[in-house]
């Protein structure tokens, strides 16, 4: 039976290399991954880093897609995505530079806990740099458990102007 196509939102970011041209790139490849559309893109947000602030500000931004992958699969292709634009996991810091970070934020109505993937993300809740693109394409968004984004966005300290965000720990 075909599956009935589901639409995500994936959080991209970048902060090492050429950040606004590769979130292009990762754009177009994101379009090009098998019974899979993208169907809109946020704008494109400078952030401050969390965590290890002595690192280059990051370019981030959300994109919206429909598709019939699974998750597993979803990711499979996102991860393949981020190695092409040369991200390496041995050799990076966690949460430290990246070329590019793509992560999947929502996948429909979808609650998924394993080893390798959760869905919502897990970090979703406390990052203004994923929440304000996200609201940016869909204001009313609700988690599964019935969290209301934008509330979760009203309960942070963050600082927002021009498409810049501040966000300290
Ligand atoms: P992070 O995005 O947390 O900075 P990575 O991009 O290196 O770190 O991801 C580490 C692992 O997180 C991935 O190998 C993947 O298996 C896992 N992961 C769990 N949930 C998700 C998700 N929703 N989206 C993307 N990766 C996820
Ligand atoms: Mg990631």
């Amino acid at each position: 039976m075909p599956t009935t196509p589901c639409h995500a939102f994936l959080g991209l970011g970048s902060n090492k290399g050429e950040s606004e041209r590769l979130l292009a790139v990762a754009r177009d490849r994101i379009a090009r991954i098998p019974q899979t559309t993208l169907v809109a893109a946020s704008s494109v947000y400078r952030t401050q880093p969390q965590l290890y602030a002595d690192q280059p500000w990051f370019w981030n931004q959300v994109v919206r897609v429909q598709t019939a992958l699974s998750p597993g699969e979803l990711l499979a292709a996102t991860q393949t995505i981020e190695a092409e634009l040369g991200r390496n996991r041995c050799q990076e810091e966690r949460f430290g530079p990246r070329t590019m970070d793509i992560d999947i934020l929502m996948f429909g109505d979808l609650q998924v806990q394993d080893e390798v993937l959760t869905i919502p993300h897990p970090r979703l809740v406390e990052r203004a740099f994923m929440l304000v693109p996200l609201l940016e394409l869909e204001p009313q968004a609700i988690l599964p458990d019935g969290t209301v984004l934008r509330e979760a966005l009203d309960h942070l300290s963050y600082t927002w102007s021009n498409d810049q965000i501040w966000q300290a720990n």
